[in-house]
């Protein structure tokens, strides 16, 4: 057995909510399993917040209301 297994992780773009002065914002989610089984579930995201998963929404989001800091770790 080898180690070099390739890491299957994909990013899944997710909506936070608005929640005080911050304004919704897409994030990055980065996902191990199937898109499928996160569809509408809340996830931690790459910044460290909780946001919902929107699997139809592919990351990166070509919107202007993009979480910078997903966006950073992202790439
Ligand atoms: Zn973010």
């Amino acid at each position: 057995m080898t180690a070099a297994v390739a890491r299957a992780t994909t990013s899944v773009a997710a909506r936070s909510r608005a929640h005080g002065p911050t304004a919704a914002l897409w994030h990055a989610v980065e996902v191990h399993r199937h898109p499928s089984e996160v569809d509408g579930a809340c996830e931690l995201t790459l910044c460290g917040s909780l946001a919902r998963v929107d699997v139809e929404q592919s990351w990166p989001v070509a919107e202007r209301d993009v979480c910078v800091t997903c966006v950073v770790l992202s790439s």
